[in-house]
C-alpha cells in the first residue's frame, strides 16, 4: 500500500447484553428462541400509553465494561435519549439510546482509547425472502451496548486485536456472550485516508460479522479509498456494507448526521444519579470486576513461565482458561508438570480438534489430563504412548491408566524384569554387543530398539539404555 496517505479508523461495537429480560419491559431476552415474536408486549411493540421501565441488570453490566476497561462512570447523571428514525424494526418510530450524558466516557483497551460506553435498545430483525418482508420483535428492546473508539487506529491489525481482546472482557465479565456470528456483538469502522494531520471523510462499515470480515473489510476499504483520491475522486460520507461473497465494500446509504435523529432527552425515564444507586458508584462497581485477560496473562507469565503464544491460545476462550485452570489446579500448582501439560494442550489436544472437530474438551476431564501428565512424568509411560492415549481420551474420555492397560502401553518400572530382557536380547544379538565393544556405539540405539520391541513397548528406552551400557562396558 502506498505510504503517503494514512489509514485513521475508529471503531464502533455493539454487544447484546446477557440479561433475563429486555431492556425497557419484562419479556424474556431469548436470543435462542427460534419462534418468531414469541417475547412481545405492548411496552416494546410501542403501543401508545405504554411506559418503559430501566433494566438495573443491563446498566449494571455496561458499568462493570466501563470500570473494567479503566473508564469513568458518569459522574453528575447519566441520561437516555430518543433517537428518531422510521424503519420497519423498530416500532416506536425512535430507539431509546444516550446522547449526551452515558453511562461511560473515556478509557483504553489494548492500547486503544475509548470515547465512551453506553446503553441502548436493539431493533427488531427483518427478513427478505420470495418477495415478502417478514419482522420477528424478539429482539426489538434487547439491551444492547454501544462501545466508541477515539480515531485513533492506523492499521489494520489493531483492528482485530482491539475487536478480540473486547470479546474477551465481555465474556470474562460476563457481559455478553459476543459471539460475532450470532450478531450477539456487532463491528462497525469509521475509515478515513488523508496524506495530512486533517482527518479526510469518513465512511462507515457496516455488516462485519466477523473478526476476519472486519479486518479485511477495513482493508478494502483503505486501498478503495486511496485509490479514489489518487483519480481525483471526490469520497462521501457514506455508509457501505462489506459483500462477504465478492470480499468488497458496497454503498448502502449516505450518511445522517446526528441532527437528522432529532436526539432529546426520553421523557419517560428517569435520570440516573449513580452515586446515589447503591452498588452503582465506582467503588462498588469495581468491588465485582473478575481476572481480566491481561492480568490473567501476567500471571500465566508470572506463575507458570508459560511462553507468549500458549499464553494467547489459552486465554483464546473460556472454556480453555477453566480447563487449563483446574488442570494446574490438578497439578498442584508444580511449574515443570504444567509446562509439560502445556506443551500437550496446545500443540497435540490442540491439534487432535483441529484435525478431528468437535467441542474442545467435551469428553475429557482436567484431572484424567493431569493424571496422564503424572503418569509421562513418572517414567510410566512413553511420551509416544501419552500422546496416543491423549487421542484416546479426546475421543471417548475414560482414565489414562485404564486406557495405558487395555492397549499395552503402560512402562513398567520393574527393573528386574527388565534386566532380564537386556540379557536376553544381548544373547540373541551377541555379534552386535561385540561390535559394540569394539568401538561402534551407534548400534547401541539398534539394541534398545530390540528391547523395547520385546517389552511390547512397555519398557522404559531410557532404563533399557542404562541397563545395557552397564553390561556393555564393563
Ligand atoms: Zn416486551
Amino acid at each position: 500500500m502506498e505510504t503517503e496517505y494514512t489509514p485513521t479508523i475508529g471503531l464502533e461495537i455493539h454487544a447484546e447484553l446477557a440479561t433475563k429480560t429486555k431492556m425497557f419491559c419484562s419479556c424474556a431476552n431469548a436470543p435462542d428462541e427460534t419462534r418468531p415474536n414469541a417475547h412481545v408486549c405492548p411496552i416494546c411493540m410501542a403501543h401508545p400509553g405504554t411506559l418503559p421501565t430501566i433494566n438495573r441488570e443491563a446498566v449494571k453490566h455496561v458499568l462493570r465494561v466501563g470500570v473494567a476497561l479503566g473508564g469513568k462512570l458518569a459522574t453528575d447523571y447519566s441520561e437516555f435519549d430518543r433517537k428518531s428514525y422510521f424503519y420497519p424494526d423498530i416500532p416506536k418510530g425512535y430507539q431509546i439510546s444516550q446522547y449526551e450524558y452515558p453511562l461511560v466516557s473515556g478509557g483504553e483497551l489494548a492500547g486503544v482509547e475509548i470515547t465512551r460506553v453506553h446503553l441502548e435498545e436493539d431493533t427488531a430483525r427483518s427478513s427478505h425472502t420470495n418477495g415478502e418482508s417478514l419482522v420477528d420483535f424478539n429482539r426489538a428492546g434487547v439491551p444492547l451496548m454501544e462501545l466508541v473508539t477515539e480515531p485513533v487506529i492506523h492499521d489494520v491489525a489493531t483492528v482485530g486485536r482491539f475487536a478480540r481482546e473486547l470479546q474477551r472482557v465481555l465474556r470474562a465479565l460476563g457481559a455478553s456472550k459476543a459471539n460475532l456470528e450470532k450478531g450477539e456483538m456487532r463491528v462497525e469502522a469509521n475509515i478515513s485516508v488523508s496524506k495530512d494531520d486533517t482527518l479526510g471523510t469518513k465512511v462507515e462499515v457496516k455488516n462485519l460479522n466477523s473478526f476476519r470480515s472486519a479486518e479485511r473489510a477495513v482493508s478494502f476499504e483503505i486501498a478503495r479509498q486511496i485509490e479514489a483520491l489518487k483519480k481525483g475522486e471526490k469520497l462521501f460520507q457514506e455508509t457501505r456494507g462489506w459483500e462477504e461473497s465478492t470480499q468488497k465494500t458496497f454503498q448502502q446509504r449516505l450518511k445522517e448526521g446526528s441532527a437528522d435523529y432529532r436526539y432529546f432527552p426520553e421523557p419517560d425515564l428517569p435520570k440516573l444519579v449513580l452515586k446515589e444507586i447503591k452498588d452503582f458508584t465506582q467503588e462498588a462497581v469495581a468491588l465485582t470486576i473478575p481476572e481480566l485477560p491481561a492480568q490473567r496473562r501476567e500471571r500465566y507469565k508470572q506463575a507458570y513461565q508459560l511462553s507468549d503464544d500458549a499464553i494467547e491460545y489459552i486465554i483464546d476462550t473460556a472454556d480453555r482458561s477453566a480447563f487449563f485452570e483446574n488442570v494446574a489446579k490438578s497439578l498442584d500448582g508444580d511449574v515443570g508438570l504444567i509446562s509439560t501439560a502445556t506443551n500437550y494442550l496446545v500443540s497435540d489436544l490442540a491439534g487432535w480438534y483441529a484435525k478431528n472437530g468437535g467441542k474442545e474438551y467435551e469428553n475429557i476431564q482436567p484431572a484424567s489430563f493431569a493424571k496422564l501428565i503424572r503418569m509421562l512424568d513418572s517414567g510410566n509411560l512413553s511420551s509416544r504412548g501419552a500422546k496416543d492415549i491423549l487421542a484416546l481420551m479426546a475421543e471417548k474420555g475414560s482414565n489414562p491408566e485404564d486406557i495405558a492397560k487395555e492397549h499395552g502401553l503402560l512402562q513398567t518400572q520393574d527393573r528386574e524384569a527388565l534386566a532380564q530382557i537386556v540379557s536376553a536380547v544381548l544373547e540373541e544379538h551377541a555379534g552386535v554387543a561385540e561390535e559394540f565393544r569394539s568401538g561402534k556405539e551407534s548400534v547401541l540405539q539398534f539394541l534398545i530398539g530390540q528391547c523395547m520391541k520385546v517389552s511390547k513397548g512397555s519398557g522404559n528406552p531410557a532404563v533399557f539404555k542404562e541397563l545395557l551400557l552397564g553390561i556393555l562396558t564393563h
